[in-house]
């Protein structure tokens, strides 16, 4: 018993840091020849009336190496330590590839952080949307032409549901929470059917904003767009506003920028008009306010929306907008290091 407790002295005091180590202890305490194994035979030689005393201090002993052992092969697991191969670890690592983000993605990332800065949250919505959210609510009854210029994928199961056409679904389920006011931004993608080519696809990304409280104006809705470009655009940048229809707000605007290719001289990127058509936007119509429970009379809002795809391609210098969906990562590496 003196025996054992020298051994346990010593085990405490093994310098265990690696698998050759570790080995060496297992051998010499647990192997079939280990020192374990060796006290276990001595039990033949121990006094009856004493066994059971010795029997219950082996017991812990043999626990005790065990215990070790498992401890230190936790630690040893990912094989020698560093410094017993000789590895310097204070030299660089190897280099992880970098991976790029989408440059549609970098695009509404810029926008939301514009919008973000005057107050805007972000506010999400279904991309499968019903008739009423996507059409009815938004002053876009049955049978209204309007609807003719928003066409779409339908869901055969449910001919109620269909791919949204713009993200205005947001704002109207948005508006029928009834927590006012309101000042959103609502990036996603949208739905329309049309041929697909170089200058427009089946379905695209946009970003829309809502703003409604009491007492807004259409000077708030310039002011804000005016805003945006700049920090988009350059602050020297020039814009106009074009009279313009949706059936969603009245009165309705489109906002143009000066071409960024030809500086308003007029090219073939801006139809040679010099102009550069960006968004559109208005007052938000009373028709909507009343469709989603909003006293009209109490509350003004203005509303806009843009695609994103569209400036993403003039940023970059890209002619095509299908090389976006086309998961070319030729095409995709070359964002690596852009922002
Ligand atoms: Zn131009």
């Amino acid at each position: 018993m003196q025996q054992i407790e020298t051994y346990k002295q010593e085990i405490e005091q093994l310098p265990v840091t690696d698998a050759k180590s570790l080995e060496d202890y297992r051998i010499k305490f647990l192997g079939t020849k280990g020192i374990v194994k060796a006290l276990m035979g001595e039990m033949k030689n121990v006094p009856n009336d004493q066994k059971k005393v010795f029997g219950q201090v082996m017991n812990e002993f043999k626990q005790f190496t065990e215990a070790k052992y498992e401890q230190w092969r936790e630690n040893t697991a990912d094989g020698p330590s560093a410094a017993a191969v000789g590895m310097d670890i204070s030299l660089p690592g190897d280099p992880l590839p970098l991976g790029s983000r989408h440059p549609v993605s970098l695009m509404r990332n810029k926008m939301i952080e514009i919008f973000s800065r005057l107050g805007f949250a972000v506010a999400d919505g279904p991309e499968i949307e019903d008739d009423f959210h996507n059409f009815t609510a938004l002053n876009l009854p049955e049978h209204h032409p309007a609807r003719d210029m928003q066409d779409t994928f339908y869901v055969q199961q449910n001919p109620d549901w269909l791919l949204r056409t713009h993200t205005s679904n947001v704002q109207i389920r948005e508006m029928q929470k009834g927590k006012l006011p309101l000042r959103i931004v609502m990036p996603g993608r949208v739905y329309r059917n049309e041929t697909i080519s170089a200058r427009s696809h089946c379905f695209f990304h946009q970003i829309e904003g809502l703003y409604l409280d009491e007492n807004v104006s259409f000077a708030d809705l310039k002011q804000t767009l005016y805003f945006f470009v700049q920090e988009m655009y350059g602050k020297n940048i020039k814009v106009r506003f074009r009279p313009s229809y949706f059936p969603f707000t009245e009165p309705s605007a489109e906002m143009d920028i000066e071409c960024q290719i030809c500086h308003g001289k007029g090219c073939s990127i801006c139809k040679r008009t010099g102009w550069l058509e960006i968004l559109g936007c208005g007052m938000v119509h009373p028709n909507v306010l009343t469709n989603c429970g909003i006293d009209p009379n109490k509350y003004t809002g203005f509303a806009f929306g843009m695609g994103i795809e569209r400036p993403t391609l003039l940023k970059y210098g890209i002619n095509d907008i299908r090389l976006f969906s086309e998961n070319d990562v030729r095409f995709l590496r070359q964002f690596t290091s852009a922002v």
